[in-house]
This record gives structure tokens, C-alpha cells and sequence, in this order.
């Protein structure tokens, strides 16, 4: 093998090197490419809203684009609900979270000013409605009454604070969130006059709700309700005995049909004072079991908060009728 040969034969070994490593290098940056794309083109953002009447509005809002985890199920109480090691991570760890605000996740408010100082874009209820009708608590006038979701117009204040928080935390699908909303409102718009029609089927001396605690006060401002809960407006609160006897003798003397047992609250409150009512001579029949501060399931056919509210005002009037 003369000098020529030899300086050939290494030209083509570093040739074939230089080949290799360019196709590995090509094949490596395939890979990093397509693990990009399909980031991409999954952009959903993830969502974690507190309560069910929350997912529930978070999932009609976002559509396919936001995939969402309730952190409370049916029947659970949002005054009461600690969060888990679990459910911190999964905030932590969301584009989005939804909550209600107004102390109604009364132990959870920590936890949502650290998510804020994280990064986590963070929609607080609380922040989208017109503060000049909210109630407040008859005990503290600074306190105000967190249970917004029983009069339908300020439901409809919440879906427009959802939607321009999802149009703003991914303006992309702005338009989306914007026509789901305006879908939305219409059904709302439906279930407010469906509500209003079975109301007017009730003479007004019986428009009188009485429950475990004050869950309803914004569906008697809306609907013409007398409005009496055993507890306040948090359910952290327990009701006395003084409390039941007061409450007793207001049914004995308006003759009041039926009181109602909630969801997310122990029948026992109720069933306390049905038989303080007995005590004083008068029965008053419980009238059904109603949601308050949880929606349904779809066992019961009451899994979203239009179905929710349905049922409520169906219990209601057909007991009080
Ligand atoms: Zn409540």
C-alpha cells in the first residue's frame, strides 16, 4: 500500500465517522422535535376548581380545551373541607384554579395566597361579582354570605369572570370560551325563568324555606323567599338549643308544611327540630332533601348545576304546595 492509498483509507474512515455521527445527531433532533410537537399540540390547560358547582361551570366554560379536576365530590362541605398533601400538589401543579371565595372554602385560604406568589393564575369568584347585592352575614355585616350560586344572575356574574379568566390565561381560545359563555348565559337565562314559574305555582304566605343552616338567603333575595336556616351561613358553626326552639315556634305559628334537609349538612339538625315542632304540638312534614353547598350525581340525575338548581325548586314547591 503506497502513501495515496493510505491517506484514502483514513478519508474514508473519517467520512464514515462524520456520517454516523450526523445521523444520530439527525435522529436525535427528530426525537426532540416530535416530543415538542406533541407538547404543542396538546395544549389543554389544566384545571382544579373547589367545589362541584365550580368544575361544573369550569368544564362548560373551557370545553375540550381545559381538562378539570374537582377537588370536593357531591355531598361534601366546603365550610368544613381541609385540603389534602394530594390536593396541594394538584393545585400546585395546575395552569388554572377556580375557587369561590367569600370564606367559603373557610380552610383552605392560606393555601390560595401561596398558590398566587407560585404562578398559578388563580380566579376567585369572589372578584367577578357586583358586590352591592351580596349579603351579608346577619351576625357580622363584614362578613359576606359565600353562597352565590342560588341566585341565578349571580351564577351568570361567575361564568363571565371564569370565561374572561380562561381568555386571558390562553388568549388563544378566547373566542371559544367566549361562545361557550354566551351559550351558557341562554341556559342560564332558562333555568332562572323555569325557577320563577314553579315560585309563582306557590301562594306567597307559603314561600317560606327553612333548612339546616343558611345556605339559601340569596335564593329568597331572588325568588321572594322567607329564608330560615338552623345554623348561620357557615355550617362551622353548631346550632343551640335555643336555636331549634326559636325556629320551632316560627313553624307552629306561620303552619309552616315542610322544612328541608340538605345534602352536604347531617339530617340530625332537621330531624331536631321536627321533633321540637311535635313537641309543641304541630307536625311539619320534611319536605325532601335539598343541594346546598354541593351539587348532585348523575345517579340522581342532578350531576350539574342547572340540573341542581331544577331539582331544588321541584322539592321545594312540591312540598310547600
Ligand atoms: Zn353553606
Amino acid at each position: 500500500m503506497n502513501e495515496v492509498n493510505e491517506v484514502n483509507e483514513v478519508n474514508k474512515k473519517i467520512k464514515s465517522i462524520l456520517g454516523l455521527a450526523l445521523t444520530i445527531t439527525l435522529i436525535l433532533s427528530g426525537l426532540v422535535y416530535s416530543s415538542v410537537n406533541a407538547q404543542s399540540s396538546d395544549d389543554t390547560l389544566n384545571v382544579v376548581a373547589t367545589t362541584t358547582m365550580l368544575a361544573d361551570l369550569s368544564r362548560i366554560i373551557g370545553g375540550d380545551q381545559i381538562a378539570v379536576d374537582g377537588l370536593m365530590g357531591p355531598g361534601i362541605d366546603p365550610h368544613l373541607y381541609q385540603a389534602s398533601a394530594g390536593d396541594v400538589t394538584l393545585m400546585q401543579r395546575a395552569d388554572i384554579v377556580v375557587y369561590n371565595g367569600l370564606h367559603l372554602e373557610g380552610k383552605m385560604g392560606e393555601i390560595f395566597e401561596n398558590l398566587n406568589r407560585q404562578g398559578v393564575y388563580v380566579i376567585r369568584i369572589e372578584d367577578g361579582l357586583d358586590k352591592t347585592v351580596l349579603l351579608t352575614s346577619e351576625d357580622d355585616p363584614n362578613v359576606y354570605d359565600p353562597h352565590i350560586w342560588f341566585d341565578v344572575t349571580l351564577w351568570k356574574q361567575a361564568a363571565q369572570f371564569v370565561a374572561d379568566g380562561f381568555s386571558s390565561a390562553d388568549p388563544v381560545h378566547a373566542e371559544l370560551y367566549g361562545a361557550n359563555l354566551e351559550q351558557y348565559l341562554k341556559e342560564l337565562d332558562e333555568l332562572d325563568a323555569y325557577i320563577r314559574g314553579r315560585v309563582f305555582e306557590l301562594p306567597e304566605a307559603q314561600r317560606v324555606l327553612i333548612t339546616a343552616h343558611d345556605a339559601f338567603r340569596y335564593f329568597g333575595q331572588a325568588y321572594g323567599f322567607e329564608v330560615r336556616g338552623l345554623q348561620g351561613i357557615s355550617t362551622a358553626a353548631e346550632a343551640g338549643t335555643a336555636d331549634v326552639s326559636r325556629l320551632a315556634d316560627f313553624i307552629v305559628e306561620r303552619q309552616i308544611k315542610a322544612i328541608f334537609i340538605e345534602s352536604s349538612v347531617p339530617s340530625k339538625t332537621i330531624e331536631a327540630l321536627q321533633a321540637a315542632v311535635k313537641a309543641k304540638g304541630f307536625d311539619v312534614s320534611i319536605g325532601g332533601e335539598l343541594y346546598s353547598d354541593s351539587l348532585g350525581d348523575a345517579a340522581s340525575g342532578t350531576e350539574s348545576y342547572i340540573k341542581t338548581l331544577r331539582a331544588n325548586i321541584d322539592t321545594i314547591v312540591d312540598a310547600l304546595l
